[in-house]
């Protein structure tokens, strides 16, 4: 019984997810210890949660504090950690409000309910949504919908409508379709997609979006769950195109280093459109998640984070391209910060077992393309180490 392997045992858990036959019990830093005692360097953080490590002293300091004092009271009440928060998020964004929910997902559903409100506000009685291929905005009913993955809404259907689905980083196919479709009320972008293999949008797309939805009064919303928080070397990765601004934006997964929150941003006018009893949750904005949410930024505000990401994301980058420049079966190492991506030739879905058996965390997005999201604390030691491990592994891999 225990042992690293749990496969094989019977388990009452919906079958939802394949996992692989470990189980990891505790944390430091960028480590992770399984109940073996091996250990493992982490270059995925829980998929771009993690992004400060694991068990991190100041954020359990606030988090005991925080259970001791008060954990839920309801939104029927002012709470002075979520306000906090929305300050926060508003001062490092240049958005102007913030609702605060329990996760990517609902911070997706707030920004689709307020394009529907953007719509019926001007008249617009079947608005419709400009969407990406290969995007990943989440698995509620209307997230899934947005999604560009046949995989996640198979056997889901009749799916949510209202949805109008370019090629992802076409701005042409983007302007055809505004075109077309005069109802079109916001597009829903990911700068970098994600779970779609770490594919950045061309430069110039997002503020060519931008154009499109000014001239036909849309709004520009940004998904930024995954790249937001500093992943990419600035707080959100729309700030490395200068100037461009969006009218709506979600992000989720670091902001809690781990405690489960979400956020979606918007400007003053557009927040507007959900006044009192329009749009709620229950366990949304808590005390504790908003607290925690405020330490993951203040630490990241004091320890210069973003800058880090910058730096050591560049460093990630210059070592998998200096080993990996002639090895056949690489398609492409493209990323920003510390969110990298690299696309191999074949499905590779076995690389991360691998991995795991070499002590390295990683993913496979898209079957084919490793995706690398370390914590952002990983210093140069631990970036060379994380390069190492996975050279090792495509050149074992396509030069058999
Ligand atoms: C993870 C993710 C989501 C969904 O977040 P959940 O917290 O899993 O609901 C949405 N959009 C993007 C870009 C993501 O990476």
């Amino acid at each position: 019984m225990g042992g690293a392997s749990n496969a094989g045992q019977s388990s009452r858990l919906f079958d939802t997810y394949v996992r692989m036959p470990v189980s990891l019990v505790r944390g430091q830093g960028p480590w992770l210890f399984d109940d073996q005692g091996r250990r493992y360097l982490d270059a995925l953080s829980g998929i771009a949660v993690c992004s400060l490590g694991h068990a991190h002293p100041r954020l359990a300091e606030v988090i005991a504090d925080q259970a001791a004092t008060l954990l839920h009271t309801a939104n029927i009440v002012r709470i002075p950690q979520q306000e906090a928060l929305a300050n926060a998020l508003c001062d490092i964004s240049g958005l102007d409000r913030a609702f605060i929910a329990n996760s990517g997902a609902e911070a997706i559903e707030c920004a689709l309910k307020l394009a529907r409100r953007h719509a019926h506000a001007r008249g617009i009685e079947k608005p419709a949504i400009l969407v990406a291929s290969d995007s990943f905005h989440g698995r509620t009913l209307a997230a899934l919908s947005a999604s560009g993955n046949a995989a996640i809404q198979a056997g889901f259907g009749p799916l949510v409508d209202g949805f109008v689905r370019v090629p992802f980083g076409d701005l042409e196919a983007a302007s055809a379709a505004f075109e077309a479709n005069p109802d079109i009320v916001a597009a829903l972008i990911e700068p970098i997609q994600g779970e779609g293999g770490v594919r950045p949008a061309p430069s110039g797309y997002l503020a060519g979006l931008r154009a499109l939805c000014d001239r036909q009064q849309a709004l520009l919303m940004l998904d930024e769950i995954q790249t937001g928080m500093a992943r990419t070397g600035k707080w959100f990765a729309f700030q490395h195109e200068p100037g461009l601004m969006p009218d709506v934006m979600t992000v989720a997964k670091a902001l809690g280093n781990g405690i489960p929150i979400g956020a979606c941003l918007a400007r003053e006018s557009v927040a507007h459109l959900l006044p009192a009893g329009s749009h709620g949750t229950t366990f949304g904005g808590n005390p504790l998640a908003c607290r925690v949410g405020l330490e993951v930024i203040e630490i990241m505000r004091e320890q210069a984070i973003p800058e880090r990401a910058a730096a050591m994301g560049e460093l990630l980058k210059q070592e998998l391209e200096a080993g990996l420049s002639d090895v056949p079966g690489v398609v492409e190492i493209r990323g920003k910060g510390l969110m990298m991506g690299i696309e191999l030739a074949e499905p590779v879905t076995e690389l991360k077992d691998q991995a795991m058996a070499k002590g390295l965390i990683i993913n496979i997005t898209r079957g084919n393309t490793i995706r690398l999201l370390p914590p952002l604390i990983v210093d140069r030691e631990q970036v060379a180490q994380i390069a190492a491990i996975v050279i090792e592994l495509i050149k074992t891999r396509f030069q058999a």
